[in-house]
């Protein structure tokens, strides 16, 4: 092992490669600590052997050409705000940092053309400033790059218009496989499906192009209801409103509001909330919907103040649950998709059966088109067993668990997996890309 390192700096240098622990050690980590069982798991890793820092497609190939003739593992890393940990080497190896990589090679009418490493937050304010936006991000987009979203992430703020990932909201993708000769491949339509959310396991992306929206002003809000079933049905019919163009709908029963401190003073005790991002132009009809649902509009934030103030979005999605663990640090997570002609059936159902062990967070979003709730409950952790058990509850009442507290993309259940396991074995033969994260017997 030490010949391979020795001979990796010998031919990168000191400036592409680093063996300094303290280095290793940090970026041989993600958010994997958000899951309890993923935290137990992950602890203990050994980091990785090197770090290397590529500036350039061709480093990334020569790289790839390096591990694959000495068989070391290759781990991919954008910023490391992943959350189960995707992006952890779990056979140490080589650590390959994209974050250098962080041109905006273009921006044209409704696309951007970006290097992986570009972060999302860099890239929407460069688009603003000609009329344009990213049409999905995570609530992450401030560190968060655009290669790691792509490859490691599902949807986010906007996804209640533009559907998440597999939904047209990438164009092309630049890939490099893991051979003797790295092969650079252009991948479009439909066999983009095998590089989304594939934990960087079939090809390293360089390069991605994705669409991009017109410049909206958003006015964000918080409208609060006097019970969580009237939130969610707000919540679905402003997702159906179609005069109404929103980035966010997320309702969230009490008392997960009352974790959101910055907003402390603008919340009200025991009220569900809906955190909400729409058009400027469409508020009086927002209003109308919270009227008729028997809530109002309890907070707002104008549109010329977006992004000058801490934003709504900064309290859904996954930051949600960060919130929540803020305040009480034996709180953990799950993804759901629940029905969209029985949600409230289903939601009545785990209350009866959970109470305050589980508090519940939906995202409205578009699915495959369709309008769909989709949840991100949080749950006090007491143990393994008892989570599995209201995980195997949930999907005995219907609701689908998208298990987060597993890095094996075959159990998460996002996306079909078996045919990425067969682009691993064309691009990967080796099996050395990001080895433990998908089940493929080569
Ligand atoms: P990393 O964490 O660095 O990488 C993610 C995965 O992709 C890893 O497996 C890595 O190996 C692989 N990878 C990275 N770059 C490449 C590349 N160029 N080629 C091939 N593989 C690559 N996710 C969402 O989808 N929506 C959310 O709203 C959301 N909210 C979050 C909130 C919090 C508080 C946290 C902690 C996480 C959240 N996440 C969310 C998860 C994560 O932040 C996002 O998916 C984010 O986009 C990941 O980007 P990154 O650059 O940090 O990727």
């Amino acid at each position: 092992q030490t010949t391979w390192l020795h001979e990796i700096e010998d031919q990168f240098g000191s400036d592409i490669v680093a063996i300094d622990s303290d280095i290793r050690e940090k970026l041989s980590k993600d958010y994997y600590w958000y899951s309890p069982v993923l935290n137990r798991l992950l602890q203990g890793v050994k980091a990785a052997d090197a770090v290397v820092l590529p500036r350039t497609e061709a480093e990334v190939a020569e790289v790839l050409a390096f591990g694959y003739a000495h068989r070391i593992p290759v781990t991919v890393r954008g910023a490391g705000t992943g959350n189960y940990g995707q992006a952890v080497p779990l056979q140490g190896g080589i650590l390959m940092d994209l974050s250098r990589m962080d041109e905006i090679i273009e921006i044209g009418p409704g696309y951007a053309r970006l290097q992986c490493g570009v972060k999302l937050g860099v890239i929407d304010r460069k688009a603003r400033e000609v009329g344009q936006e990213l049409r999905i991000y995570p609530s992450t987009y401030v560190k968060a790059t655009v290669g790691g979203f792509v490859s490691g992430g599902s949807g986010g703020i906007g996804s209640i218009t533009y559907g998440n990932l597999w939904d047209g909201n990438v164009l092309e993708a630049v890939i490099y496989t893991m051979e003797e000769e790295p092969q650079r491949l252009v991948i479009q339509g439909g066999e983009l499906f095998n590089y989304i959310h594939n934990y960087g396991t079939t090809g390293i992306m360089t390069e991605v192009t994705i669409p991009l929206a017109p410049r909206t002003e958003w006015t964000q809000a918080i409208a609060q209801f006097p019970t969580f079933e009237r939130s969610m049905r707000f919540g679905e019919a402003l997702a159906r409103d179609e005069r109404i163009l929103k980035r966010l709908v997320a309702p969230m029963e009490w008392p997960i509001p009352s974790y959101f401190i910055p907003f402390a003073k603008v919340i009200q005790e025991g009220q569900a909330a809906v955190m909400l991002e729409f058009a400027e132009e469409t508020l009086a009809l927002v209003e109308e919907h919270a009227q008729a649902f028997g809530g109002s509009l309890g907070h707002i934030i104008e549109a010329k103040n977006y992004r000058k103030t801490i934003g709504v979005s900064d309290f859904t999605w996954n930051h949600t649950t960060l919130w929540a663990m803020k305040t009480d640090e034996t709180m953990t997570y799950l993804q759901a998709g629940f029905q969209i002609d029985r949600y409230l059936e289903q939601i009545e159902l785990l209350k009866a059966e959970y109470g305050d062990e589980l508090f519940l967070h939906f995202e409205w979003v578009r699915s495959g088109g369709a309008v769909t709730p989709t949840a991100l409950p949080v749950v006090k952790f007491t143990t393994e067993e008892r989570l599995y058990e209201i995980i195997g509850f949930c999907e005995s009442i219907g609701v689908r668990i998208f298990d987060p507290h597993t890095w094996v993309l075959d159990q998460g259940g996002r996306g079909e997996v078996g045919s990425m396991e067969r682009k691993k074995r064309v691009n990967d033969p080796r099996g050395l890309l990001n080895p433990g994260k998908i089940i493929c017997e080569l």
